[in-house]
């Protein structure tokens, strides 16, 4: 369990300031369905070795990710650029909210070095928001990209961004840097904006999607939500239908899991037919991939999935 008071660090600083005052919410206990591999085999443990030794941030980590036991095995972690705090607040999130440091210079090369020691086939890099910045990162999105490029150029990249509101020009600046598949996640469907993603605009993402397959066709875009926050099937449905719209390729549907009493409730369990479903509907509507199970993850099986993903366009093509 993730903690909001963070007692052991330096400062001691609440973890999520913005949600301290906030009532309790229960914890519902997870259904059978939801089990995972435990942290702590000896490949497991280097990968937390060489990510601790260039002083990196994985989203694994900071966000509680379930299914760490399993990637760390398989030495995929999840990079998570331009410090451990976050300028949005969002209700699910388990990210650090703050005033974020000043960029480290040196992340690009520390970053690239760990994809090479990590002998990583394929690299997923997120970040946190930083709207404290003029281009909210993506210079620094393109400089990992380029770094990971020159020591290791036959990794395929797959970048994680925020939505780059407000910041003109941005979201063309990683698209320039030609990363392999380009993933941002709707996280949930438009009703649920106000109290699950407030800081974001539901149509502005969808329209940040549909921005770079204008700009670059051959990018994959991807793009995945949580469920169990309260949305109606319908809604889902429609949000595909959106997604598709903006010609996204790739569509990852997980089960939210709370990580404190101070988060978002789990308002339901999605069973796993009900997951089933969801794939069976979105291939339907022609996304090229669909991941719809309740531990998909964004980047869970990233690398595996872009095969697919490829495959999956080398086919279509040749229909
Ligand atoms: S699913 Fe993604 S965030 Fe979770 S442990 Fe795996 S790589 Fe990390």
């Amino acid at each position: 369990m993730a903690v909001v008071l963070d007692l052991l660090s330096k400062d001691a600083r609440p973890r999520h300031p913005e949600k301290a005052h906030r009532p309790d919410q229960p914890l519902a206990r997870k259904p059978d369905w939801i089990r995972v591999k435990a942290p702590g085999s000896p490949k497991w443990a280097e990968t937390h070795r060489i990510v601790r030794e260039n002083g990196l941030v994985t989203v694994c980590e900071e966000a509680g990710c379930p299914n760490i036991g399993e990637c760390w095995e398989k030495k995929h972690a999840t990079f998570m650029i331009m410090g451990d705090t976050c300028t949005r607040a969002c209700a699910f999130c388990n990210v650090k909210t703050g005033l974020p440091q000043a960029l480290d210079r040196n992340e690009p090369e520390s970053v690239s070095a760990a994809v090479e020691k990590l002998g990583l086939k394929h690299v997923v890099i997120t970040s946190v928001d930083r709207d404290d910045l003029s281009d909210g990162g993506a210079g620094h999105f393109a400089a990992v990209i380029e770094a990971i490029r020159l020591r290791s150029p036959a990794t395929t990249i797959e970048v994680l961004t925020p939505d780059f509101l407000r910041k003109d020009g941005a979201l063309e600046t990683v698209v320039r840097a030609r990363p392999d598949v380009f993933n941002h996640n709707l996280e949930t469907v438009p009703s649920k904006y106000l109290t699950v993603r407030p800081g974001a605009r539901y149509f502005h993402s969808i329209r940040l999607l549909q921005r770079v397959k204008e700009l670059d066709p051959t990018l994959f875009t991807k793009s995945g939500i949580m469920v169990g926050l309260g949305e109606e099937r319908n809604e889902v449905l429609q949000l595909m239908d959106d997604l598709r719209s903006a010609e996204v390729d790739f569509l990852t549907i997980g089960q939210y899991l709370q990580p404190t009493r101070k988060h978002h409730p789990v308002v339901r369990f999605v069973p796993p037919d009900e997951f089933k479903a969801y794939e069976t509907t979105a291939y339907a509507k022609g996304f090229l991939l669909v991941s719809a199970t309740p531990l998909t993850r964004s980047s869970h099986h990233a690398g595996d999935d872009f095969a697919k993903l490829r495959a999956a366009r080398l086919a279509k093509l040749g229909a």
